[in-house]
């Protein structure tokens, strides 16, 4: 059974249709990219994904569970994705090691030890073990969000999606934020992610959806979109961009 299935969602901002009849399904272990120009829809997509936006039609189940069904809990579907945004939304006041066990303790009812435990081994595994003290401005921007994407794993999410987690990163810092993505891919999580760095997009995805005013022009494996896009339109947007 998929993970995640968007079935023919449409969304619109005052009359205006910003998402136009997506389907899209997530396989377990699946990595799937939403490519397209700015203002295209990724971001709202992942935000009806998350149940931050409702829906206008269509359904979107997680593992077969219509999410988009009003009677849902929102809080239970949350508990099930990881999510890490372009900006980092660390709690400033609390260390990092309080930053990761936050929601399971507080929403999974994980108790302190077991989910410091967790944490370290997360924070070790990522190479921030010594930063399990620290406070969020202690850390630069790379570590920073890297300590939201582990903070996300916490909860061992069923599906982690990534809006554009490297677009506010110096450069030289986006390779390790890039690196952490890698590894979960290895380790077989399911994620839908967006981003501006081609090169790792087409690297990392199984899957690569272009998007292109609301609607999902071609979707593919990520080495046909990359270098034979059947749509003008891929074709145009790839050219700009790469
Ligand atoms: P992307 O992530 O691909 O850049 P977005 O999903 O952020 O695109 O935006 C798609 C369109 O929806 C844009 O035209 C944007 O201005 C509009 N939009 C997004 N969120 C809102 C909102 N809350 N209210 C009104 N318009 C919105
Ligand atoms: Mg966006």
């Amino acid at each position: 059974m998929s993970v995640l299935t968007i079935d023919g969602v449409w969304k619109e901002f005052h009359g205006h249709s910003v998402l136009r009849g997506i389907d899209l399904e997530v396989n377990p272990h699946e990595v799937v990219s939403l490519i397209g120009a700015s203002g295209s829809g990724k971001s709202t997509l992942l935000r009806c994904v998350n149940l931050l936006e409702t829906v206008d039609d269509g359904a979107i189940f997680l593992d077969g569970e219509e999410i988009t069904d009003p009677r849902v809990n929102v809080d239970h579907v949350r508990r099930r994705l990881g999510i890490v945004f372009q900006a980092f939304n660390l709690f400033p006041h609390m260390t990092v090691l309080d930053n990761i066990t936050l929601a399971p303790r507080q929403v999974h009812g994980v108790g302190r030890a077991a989910a410091e435990e967790q944490a370290h081994g997360l924070l070790a595994r990522f190479g921030l073990a010594d930063k399990a003290r620290a406070y969020p401005d202690q850390l630069s921007g790379g570590q920073q969000q890297r300590v939201a994407i582990i903070r996300a794993l916490a909860t061992q999410p069923r599906l982690m999606l990534l809006d554009e987690v490297t677009s506010a990163l110096d450069p030289e810092l986006v390779v390790e934020v890039l690196g952490i993505i890698r590894e979960l891919k290895e380790s077989g999580m399911t994620m839908i992610l967006t981003t501006h760095e081609m090169g790792f997009c087409r690297d990392i995805s199984d899957t690569v959806c272009f998007l292109d005013g609301g609607v999902l022009v071609e979707k593919g494996p990520a080495e046909q979109i990359f270098t034979a896009p059947e749509h003008p339109r891929t074709r145009e947007f790839l050219r700009s961009v790469l």
